[in-house]
């Protein structure tokens, strides 16, 4: 079922692809689902490892952790940061345990005409990363990771019990999970490294070029 081959070893182009761990996972299916049909968002921790992945060790990015915002305006079709100073507090209380992000997450509920970063999105990453490089946190300088989760309710005509299943494409990763006995979710899991073309400190970073490189997905479940 499984043939897709990972791209971990092209080191020239140094964008790895995502390994999304259990736990992570189920956060962010989760609270995708929680707001819709508005948008989530959160941070990612996390870091490189090596993974197997179709009986090859492969570098990769594990995402480790989420978290999930609480103090978002959300709407279905942006998220803004309702509160730059919260987001702030944030990055600072990571930083005091330890840790940096790596990026964030968020989701396009249906109608989201397409699979992809729209130009908001990409303005945003550029605030965040430039509001991480102000109190020197540069673990983003050279690249963002956005998790995008394009979900849609399904309503089913014939009751089944709930469930989950997951399929898997040329890079994206698509779960359908039943919450209720004619109800579920359908969500497309994609990744991009959202990283600049340009180098720091010539213009202020939303004035700066950057570019967007999709990347593969995996869970653990479907590599067995
Ligand atoms: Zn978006």
């Amino acid at each position: 079922m499984r043939k897709r081959r990972a791209g971990g070893k092209r080191k020239t182009e140094g964008f790895r692809d995502v390994f999304i761990e259990r736990r992570t996972f189920r956060t962010i299916i989760t609270s995708a689902v929680e707001v819709y049909n508005r948008e989530t968002n959160g941070a990612l921790l996390g870091r490189n490892a090596t993974r197997e992945i179709n009986g090859e060790r492969t570098e990769v990015v594990s995402v480790k952790e989420v978290y999930p915002f609480q103090t978002d305006k959300r709407t279905p079709s942006e998220v803004i940061h309702g509160n730059k100073a919260a987001f702030k507090r944030v990055l600072r209380t990571f930083e005091s345990l330890g840790t940096e992000i790596i990026g964030g997450y968020h989701s396009h509920p249906y109608p989201y005409g397409f699979v992809g970063l729209s130009r908001g999105d990409i303005v945003s990453v550029k605030e965040d990363v430039e509001a991480m490089m102000k109190i020197g946190q540069e673990r983003v300088r050279k690249g963002w990771l956005e998790l995008l989760l394009s979900i849609k309710r399904k309503d089913y005509v014939k009751p089944q019990k709930p469930e989950w299943y997951i399929c898997d494409y040329v890079k994206k990763l698509r779960v359908r999970v039943r919450t209720r006995e004619r109800t579920g979710y359908d969500i497309l899991i994609s990744a991009y490294w959202v990283y600049p073309k340009e180098k720091y400190g010539e213009k202020p970073v939303k004035k700066m070029k950057f570019g967007v490189k999709e990347v593969s997905v995996y869970v653990p479940w479907i590599l067995e």
